[in-house]
């Protein structure tokens, strides 16, 4: 467990609730963190855990680092603290994770404060994991609170959802999210990479450190390249096969997306790739918008499919053949 002595910016007002929550002893017993990829919900749940658990919580109720509860969460060995998530992005939060759980909860909480249970990437619960988690809401053990950090709690079945309290984070505002790039090392680039990452700015960082923009540029020119028939969209998709498929959707769907909103309007901050918008807009010229809607509807279609087991070189063929073709429509 890390212990964080900062509360990100954009997560003040959260904060501010959770506090509350300690301090009128109102703790809730299953509380849903949601929020796009990027904006720290990790950080938050395991402050808030760990403030939960400390005997010595500091002046803003962020927890000491070095009482023994402390120090037995930066050991990993804290028997009132448990952190379930999947084994990977890709997988669902299988029902052994959650079997593995449910007779630990059976039992009360070992020290006499209140027991935590994070639970991370919530959303990638399969149904018969949900189903079994359910009890463990409809039951609840003693003295226990459990955090579901979820990207899109939409995915989690009603029954889960109306037994839990809520609380949304949002992305920060653009000019707070450039500043906590740049207080972070992040010299240039800054809007674009906030744009590339939705306007979470911890998905941006970590693209700064990938040098992800250089990847996103390679691609964009492949894909600029396939319309203009200079490369096969096949050989495209065997390199693009080995690079993360969810950051390649995510960049298509915004090409797409952009290419379509060029046929309306010209107003920059409309658009997703500023940096782009010159050969977007030269490109979304020649093309009819009914079949950029069809190929963007394809992208969504692809991105569903994402945490399931699929031959990604031929979702990728898919996509880029009917680029391909809808560029040489006339
Ligand atoms: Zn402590």
């Amino acid at each position: 467990m890390n212990f964080n002595e900062t509360i990100l910016p954009w997560h003040a007002v959260q904060w501010a609730y959770l506090q509350e929550t300690i301090k009128q002893d109102r703790i809730p017993q299953a509380l849903i963190i949601n929020g796009i990829v990027g904006l720290g919900k990790r950080q938050l749940a395991e402050q808030y855990a760990t403030a939960l658990l400390c005997e010595n919580r500091g002046p803003n109720l962020l927890a000491c680092g070095n009482c023994h509860s402390c120090l037995l969460l930066k050991a990993n060995t804290h028997p009132d603290f448990i952190s379930i998530e999947p084994e990977t992005e890709e997988k669902a939060l299988g029902i052994d994770i959650i079997r593995n759980l449910l007779p630990k909860l059976a039992l009360k909480p070992q020290f006499e404060g209140v027991r935590v249970v994070l639970i991370h990437s919530a959303e990638q619960m399969s149904t018969a994991s949900a189903n079994a988690f359910l009890k463990c809401l409809e039951e609840p053990s003693e003295r226990t609170v459990i955090v579901l950090v979820c990207a899109n709690y939409r995915r989690l079945p009603a029954t889960i959802l109306s037994r839990c309290q809520h609380l949304a984070i949002s992305k920060p505002t653009p000019s707070l999210g450039v500043a906590w790039l740049s207080s972070q090392g992040v010299q240039v680039d800054q809007t674009v990479l906030l744009h590339l990452a939705q306007g979470a700015p911890l998905l941006a960082l970590s693209y700064a450190q990938e040098k992800l923009l250089a990847t996103r540029n390679q691609c964009f020119g492949d894909w600029m390249k396939i319309a203009q028939r200079q490369i096969h969209p096949v050989v495209v998709a065997e390199q693009w096969q080995k690079l993360p498929l969810a950051s390649l959707l995510q960049w298509l769907a915004g090409w797409v997306s952009d290419l379509i909103k060029s046929q309306y309007t010209h107003v920059e901050h409309y658009f997703d790739n500023q940096d782009l918008l010159k050969q977007l807009q030269m490109s979304s010229a020649r093309l009819e918008s009914k079949q950029l809607f069809t190929l963007y509807d394809k992208v969504l279609e692809a991105q569903k499919l994402l945490h399931t087991t699929l031959n990604k070189q031929l979702l990728l063929e898919v996509i880029l053949l009917h680029w391909y073709d809808l560029n040489y429509r006339r």
